[in-house]
């Protein structure tokens, strides 16, 4: 293979290679905090970003100090107790770090957020710069509002965002979110990190061109799918982005994760929830309660362990985790899991962490 500048450039036709995430090269390391039956909090450490997001504020205490100090994304599914009373253990710790922690929530999020902050007397925080950015999302719009440490932590006026199919974006990680009806509306959120690229060395030696920034501007542009229409200037010669990406670049697709929190078993729910856990890598759901117990789990509006198993199935997840038991099966834990287990093993694509 000769390798040309734009005008007399021939490729072999070689499609870029595409290979399933290793372990190793997850960018996630996700836990639950408190287990299957404590209270909801999944702990997303983001390892390329050197921080974390938290889906679901229940209690924190078993979270290390600076495991929640690298916390800078909170998404509440909604603000019952068992889901919001860690706020407060992330407020004492970020005191005085200077930093902005974003909320998410559905709507009433922001004043909960209030209420927790008036809760105290603010007379000596005039140096302290930490920030609490509420974004409250009804299903279509996200409105800002900040909550400024060093202000007393006063309301700002509240900002409307332009419509986006995610909640947070950056390069590196995405999300998403679903409104559900728990007689309360709670948020279910999708988080999926952006593809790998990485030069393949040999390929690399094989063209003769000398390594330089170019490789990162030829990532780039893939990473934002404009590759195709662009050029790459490489010691002075100019060269088509897209066969160049194709033959040097080994993509790895990122992983994606779905955390389903409180919500009903009916079919409106349940097609939202497969519609944002669809061929996720690791499901985390709610299955609060024994199927023996679904009119009980109706009438809380909660799921049960085979329900959470059938929207796995349903959204072709590999991995399930199903939590959030409800403690009167305290001794019977044990029941939930091989609930799920024995709904999951109708299907060969579903693996059940427990
Ligand atoms: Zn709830
Ligand atoms: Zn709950």
């Amino acid at each position: 293979m000769v390798l040309a500048p734009v005008s007399k450039c021939v490729w072999p036709g070689q499609k870029t290679r595409i290979e399933q995430p290793p372990r190793m090269k997850t960018s996630f390391l996700p836990k639950l905090v408190n287990g299957q039956k404590g209270d909801p909090a999944l702990f997303v450490d983001l390892l390329r970003q050197k921080r974390a997001l938290l889906f679901d504020c229940g209690s924190l205490t078993a979270l290390a100090p600076a495991e929640i100090l690298r916390v800078s994304d909170v998404f509440v599914s909604h603000a019952h107790i068992d889901h919001f009373i860690g706020f407060e253990h992330l407020l004492r710790l970020h005191l005085g770090r200077g930093r902005r922690v974003r909320v998410y929530g559905p709507p009433g999020i922001t004043r909960c957020v209030q209420g927790k902050l008036m809760g105290y007397t603010w007379n000596l925080v005039k140096r302290q710069r930490l920030v609490f950015e509420v974004r409250e999302w009804d299903g279509e719009r996200v409105s800002v509002t900040e909550f400024l440490c060093r202000t007393r932590f006063r309301r700002s006026d509240s900002r409307r965002l332009p419509k986006s199919e995610f909640l947070y974006e950056d390069e590196l990680v995405s999300v998403r979110g679903a409104v559900l009806d728990h007689r309360t509306p709670s948020l279910a959120f999708s988080v999926a990190e952006s593809d790998f690229y990485n030069i393949d060395p040999v390929q690399l030696d094989s063209t003769g061109l000398r390594p330089g920034p170019w490789l990162n501007e030829l990532k780039g542009w893939v990473r934002k799918g404009r590759a195709q229409a662009k050029t790459i200037s490489i010691d002075g010669q100019d060269w088509d982005a897209a066969p160049l990406a194709d033959k040097l670049l080994i993509i790895t697709r990122g992983r994606k994760l779905t955390y389903v929190a409180d919500a009903l078993g009916n079919a409106e729910n349940s097609g939202k929830i497969v519609e944002l856990a669809r061929a996720v890598d690791l499901l985390y759901c709610e299955g609060a309660f024994l199927h023996e117990d679904l009119a009980r789990a109706q009438e809380t509006y909660h799921l049960t362990a085979q329900q959470a198993s059938e929207l796995a199935r349903s959204a072709g997840v590999k991995r399930l985790v199903v939590f959030h038991f409800s403690p009167k099966y305290e001794g019977r834990f044990a029941e939930l899991n091989a609930e799920a287990k024995a709904a999951h093993k109708k299907s060969e694509s579903v693996a059940l962490i427990d």
